[in-house]
């Protein structure tokens, strides 16, 4: 038996505790979050600071930037008094404002920013939630608000693409959470603060909120670069996984480029149905797709790819589905994540039935696959990746509150 044991029976019932949280003021100064090492130099010589001293100082300021988490430059000790005035001046590590921060029974948390318009446009609103498990602390990630595509199931996809997320801005989802959870040493430079892995909440990221990370490759490349780095963030790559809805160009360049864990949204065994459900099937076909997985740059089976698959009653659950799955899989180091589906408001299809999911789980378990069930988590609090919503097209409370948390499929993740 693969699955994990699974109460969906008083979640909803659970109290939330929501917490205004202090805002920070967004400033006109450049905000140096976001940049990488070169981008950092190149600023500070732009900003007076003397061309061969940048590469020193952008090494300094990257280690209290994204080891210690500091957001000011006056505690810089390292850094000489007239530097870090200057810096001051023209520069910012202010965090965005954080319109909400909610925590669920479970210990599951979530945090509505909004960051301010680039370029013409209005501000967007972003939910990061955050889920702790006995062994890891995982932090769902968006990668641009509203989508392109129109996954039948999904949320989001009801939304149009408002626009891309900036590294800035998806960094700073980490950034915030690590803030919030104490996971910043921020310490002055007296020995190396370093919180070790096992001492982290935040110790695995997932691309898996809002968005196609894969049509937002650069930004998405960038943040995870910055977030991966051993002087700073230090995640290591093998606890951040990307989702992706089957952009196979993007595929080959994640692993080349970023070196990440890949998750794949499969969620149907043939093409006539995953047309229909994942439309992007149209334009690279489950063969092209699995291809671009069994070729994956790194793969093994110490780094499988997770496929995840989307229960939908009497649409993709039947045992012929999960023979049909065990047989597209052979030969690719996998292991497969059944998310129970969390309907919303207009969604046209049902949840599988408990025990036709650990049917399913169990035949692609016997046939030699991990198959664990995500529990829902945070479900008190809406924690769902699915409803992000922009200003204009926020939903109203009511809506939310009969969303179920789309992050079940979150946990689990990495090593
Ligand atoms: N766009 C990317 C990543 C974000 S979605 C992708 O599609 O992979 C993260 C996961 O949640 C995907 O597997 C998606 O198919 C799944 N998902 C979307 N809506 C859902 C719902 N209502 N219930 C359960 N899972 C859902
Ligand atoms: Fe976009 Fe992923 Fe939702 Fe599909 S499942 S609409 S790709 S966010």
């Amino acid at each position: 038996m693969s699955s994990i044991s699974i109460d969906l029976t008083n979640s909803d019932t659970r109290t939330a505790l929501s917490e205004r949280v202090n805002s920070y003021v967004s400033s006109e100064k450049r905000n140096l979050i976001g940049l990488d090492r070169q981008e950092l130099a190149a600023t500070l010589v732009e900003a007076g600071i003397p061309e061969k001293q940048a590469r020193m100082r952008a090494s300094q300021l990257w280690q209290w930037i994204y080891w210690y988490g500091h957001t000011d430059f006056s505690a810089m000790s390292n850094i000489a008094k007239p530097l870090r005035v200057l810096l001051d001046e023209k520069f910012t590590l202010d965090r965005p404002e954080t319109l909400e921060e909610q925590k669920s029974e479970d210990g599951t948390r979530k945090w509505l920013f909004r960051f301010p318009p680039r370029g013409a446009g209005n501000p967007v609103e972003v939910e990061t939630v955050y889920i702790p498990e006995s062994d890891r602390g995982t932090l769902c990630i968006s990668s641009q608000v509203g989508c392109t595509l129109t996954c039948t199931f999904c949320h989001t996809g009801t939304q149009k693409l408002v626009r891309n997320l900036t590294a800035e801005e998806i960094l700073m989802q980490l950034i915030v959470a690590r803030d919030r959870l104490g996971d910043f040493p921020h310490k002055d430079a007296q020995g190396d603060g370093f919180i070790p892995e096992g001492d982290r909440k935040v110790t695995n990221i997932v691309m898996m909120g809002m968005g196609e990370p894969l049509y937002n490759f650069e930004n998405v490349k960038k943040a995870l670069l910055i977030a991966s780095d051993n002087e700073g963030l230090s995640l290591s790559k093998r606890r951040i996984t990307l989702s992706t809805s089957g952009v196979v160009p993007g595929i080959a360049r994640t692993g080349d480029e970023i070196g990440c864990m890949l998750a794949i949204s499969l969620h149907a065994t043939n093409d006539t149905l995953r047309d229909e459900i994942v439309p992007i099937n149209k334009k690279y076909p489950i063969s092209q797709l699995l291809n671009a997985c069994r070729t994956y740059p790194g793969v093994s089976n110490a780094r499988r790819i997770t496929f995840e698959y989307v229960m939908l009653k009497g649409v993709n659950d039947s045992l012929q589905d999960a023979k049909e799955l065990v047989r597209l899989l052979k030969g690719i180091p996998a292991k497969i994540n059944l998310i129970p589906f969390n309907p919303w408001p207009g969604s046209q299809y049902e949840c599988s039935d408990w025990g036709q999911i650990e049917k399913f789980a169990d035949f692609v378990n016997a046939n030699g696959y991990a198959s664990p069930i995500r529990t829902p988590r945070g479900r008190d609090i809406l924690a769902a990746c699915g409803q992000l919503k922009s200003e204009s097209e926020r939903l109203r409370i009511k809506d939310r509150e009969a969303i179920n948390a789309m992050h079940a499929m979150v946990a689990g993740h990495g090593e």
